[in-house]
């Protein structure tokens, strides 16, 4: 697949850039800022959050033509990042006779049926209680991914390439803890978790047909935000994965894993079987092993990415808000 570079143009508070992604898909960036607070970091964060997008659709075994997605990127007194889709569409109905939503900006990549309209389609939030500040590491060449990240900071385009994941699939309305749908409704994500015993109480799983094949077995949720992959006790192995829920390493660069791809695909994406790009290759299970054979878990810092303390955002767009 190509590397899309995109070209920077000036930015305004609120005053869209627009970089092409591939096939005819474009994305662009927003800022909800009123009074351009944060000026100074849109070129940063719209050339990172363009190229993550990229880097997903180019996963997309195929995408409606001429599609376009809309990030509209805000500003908050948080300590890590948020990422959803703005709405969820209706799909159909599971096979447990429960609606089931797709989230939106999946089903318009795919479909071209767009949910909400003008608005934006992903919302994105970024901490400015210091993380945009003093953590994030704004890689000059995000699609390339060449040069060291900073030892003492956290890759925005790995924030960025995880909140594009639970904009496009990972992500839904379940208590974190019990499993318990909210409501009769259920995104794609929700549909394939269900709780597994443990020898002391239970734990979330994704048990989807694809991810198992892969992994070998439903793969373990993050607990408390089971939008996620791995835990720190049961699911270890997961923790360099992408959408793991516990932390992300400094001086680390994470991208979409072949396990991210299946976790997609059982969620009826159509998703190349490999990740695209070998530069960017992301850490499928051989990478997971290897890590834990150098001992990477030891030095493993949480950087604040994904505190266990931090929960998934529930997507906004109810099912009767949602369009189909
Ligand atoms: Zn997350």
């Amino acid at each position: 697949m190509s590397i899309t570079r995109i070209a920077l143009l000036p930015l305004l508070a609120c005053i869209a850039a627009v970089g092409p992604a591939q096939a005819g898909a474009r994305i662009e960036v927003v800022f909800d800022d009123p009074a351009a607070s944060w000026a100074a970091y849109y070129g940063d964060i719209q050339r990172v959050t363009v190229a993550a997008g990229n880097a997903w659709v180019d996963s997309f075994q195929s995408i409606a033509s001429g599609v376009d997605l809309t990030v509209k990127i805000g500003f908050q007194g948080i300590a890590t990042a948020t990422g959803r889709s703005a709405v969820a569409s209706w799909i159909g109905t599971g096979s447990d006779g429960i609606p089931l939503y797709q989230q939106g900006a999946a089903h318009k990549l795919v479909t071209g049926i767009d949910g909400n309209g003008a608005a934006a389609d992903i919302e994105v939030n970024l901490g400015i209680a210091g993380y945009l500040q003093g953590e994030l590491w704004f890689d000059p060449l995000p699609a390339m991914r060449l040069g060291p990240v900073p030892q003492d900071r956290t890759d925005a385009m790995s924030v960025l390439l995880h909140e594009w994941g639970h904009a496009l699939g990972f992500n839904g309305w379940r208590d974190g803890i019990t499993g318990e749908l909210p409501g009769h409704y259920q995104s794609t994500f929700d549909a394939l978790v269900r709780p597994q015993a443990l020898p002391v109480g239970s734990a979330l799983v994704f048990d989807g047909g694809q991810a198992r094949s892969l992994y070998g077995q439903a793969l373990p949720l993050t607990w408390g935000s089971y939008g996620h992959l791995g835990n720190a006790v049961a699911g270890a192995d997961l923790l360099p994965d992408l959408m793991n829920g516990v932390a992300f390493q400094r001086g680390t660069r994470y991208s979409i894993s072949a396990l991210d791809l299946q976790v997609m695909m059982d969620l009826g994406l159509p998703m190349l079987a490999a990740v695209p790009e070998p530069g960017t290759a992301a850490l499928g299970l051989a990478g997971v092993g290897l890590l834990l054979l150098l001992g990477r878990r030891g030095r493993f810092r949480a950087s604040g990415a994904e505190p266990a303390a931090r929960r998934l955002h529930a997507p906004a767009g109810r099912p009767g808000g949602s369009v189909r």
